[in-house]
């Protein structure tokens, strides 16, 4: 085992970190379930309990189950003790850091926002530093059990190597974060592209638990998608997986900032839809809001960019569907707020699109708060406790 200073993996045989990551995504679970559900001996379940429990991580709850027709002792199940240590998540926005403390079962015990003026890597961090202390140092006692920081960035990110390759609303190239961020902050870092960062957070803690395969898209600034299969994230031997704001949906569409052309980003992302709505209504200096004002107002012009976007973010989906056919599909994203407008256009191509039986995939649409992205990062964090 790890040195409880240490901040490798905590757990070091894969039984080890199966009985925890059992116990962490699903407990409370007795003894006996958990060697059912492993497929491990009772034994090798204790064993590989016992330093969990003496370092405090597991704790066993009072007797609730016997664990057999006339068996003597009624079986402790085991639960995570969530206040063992604290975890710290950031996200980045080209505007904001948002910034969160979880603790043990990704419950937020924190939150504190920094708005951002200048993108540059060194600035941000300098922000990050002061979100940590700011999130640290204030009441609840977190500093001294917390020794780990998760950030999320949109874009190209290397979870191994600690680098975002990529970042086009940061406008970062090769920007070694976990190594900067760990100078900063004196904790240890884990960075992880936002969607995947979110799609953890769904796999291990929210509704994603126990499934086997789902996708999670995003949509907004960027159209991002997280994808688990078999029972895993998938992330791409290239560190890039899931780009489903990438997929080319229209070959006369407009070119996009990645290079490529007609993306669905370029015709759905929010800057997309902010400059067609400006162009065919002539107004320069047309907002977001307001064009979503003119399309609810009844502007067919701008109703059409709308559904057009729509339209370019179903058929992303159906890709994703096609391909890889997850169990089901979850939606999400601040790009939401305009829901009403974009819908009924998701659905329609989506369904146009989709092969087969790949279109009874369930689409569940939901509203996501920014924190839940900052979430999200401190779950890879916990994520870092086990060696996967
Ligand atoms: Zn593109």
């Amino acid at each position: 085992m790890s040195s409880e200073t240490g901040t490798g993996a905590l757990t070091e045989t894969p039984a080890a970190t199966a009985v925890f990551t059992a116990v962490l995504t699903e407990g409370p679970l007795s003894r006996v379930s958990l060697a059912r559900r492993l497929g491990l001996s009772s034994a090798a379940v204790t064993k590989a309990a016992r330093p969990l429990i003496e370092m405090g991580y597991l704790r066993e709850l009072a007797a609730t189950e016997r664990t057999g027709p006339g068996a003597g002792r009624p079986a402790s199940p085991l639960a995570v003790q969530a206040d063992r240590e604290f975890f710290v998540g950031v996200k980045i926005t080209a505007d904001e850091l948002i910034g969160v403390v979880c603790d043990l079962c990704t419950e937020v015990r924190a939150s504190a926002h920094r708005p951002l003026s200048d993108p540059s890597p060194g600035a941000v961090l300098a922000e990050v530093a002061l979100l940590v202390e700011e999130l640290l140092g204030g009441p609840g006692g977190f500093r001294e059990r917390t020794r780990r920081l998760g950030i999320a960035v949109s874009g190209d990110v290397d979870r191994d190597g600690g680098l975002v390759r990529y970042s086009p609303f940061l406008r970062w190239r090769n920007v070694p974060l976990r190594e900067r961020a760990a100078e900063a902050t004196g904790l240890a870092v884990t960075v992880e592209n936002d969607v995947k960062a979110l799609t953890t957070a769904e796999h291990w803690f929210g509704e994603g638990v126990g499934a086997e395969s789902f996708a999670l898209v995003t949509v907004g600034t960027g159209i991002g998608c997280g994808l688990v299969v078999n029972g895993r994230l998938v992330s791409g031997s290239h560190g890039v997986a899931g780009e489903i704001g990438h997929i080319g949906v229209d070959a006369n569409g407009p070119d996009c900032h990645c290079g490529g052309r007609g993306c669905v980003e370029a015709i759905a992302g929010t800057h997309a839809l902010v400059r067609r709505s400006r162009e065919c209504t002539g107004r320069a200096g047309l907002t977001l809001d307001e064009a979503v004002a003119l399309a609810r107002g009844g502007d067919e012009d701008v109703r059409a960019v709308f559904a057009r976007g729509g339209t370019a973010i179903g058929m992303g989906i159906a890709a994703v569907a096609n391909l890889v056919g997850p169990a089901r599909i979850v939606v999400s994203g601040e790009g939401l707020a305009a829901y009403d407008l974009l819908g009924e256009h998701i659905r329609a191509g989506f369904e146009r699109q989709a092969f087969g039986a790949a279109v009874e995939c369930p689409l569940s649409i939901r509203p996501l708060p920014f924190e839940q992205w900052a979430r999200g990062a401190a779950a890879v964090s916990i994520q870092s406790l086990v060696a996967l």
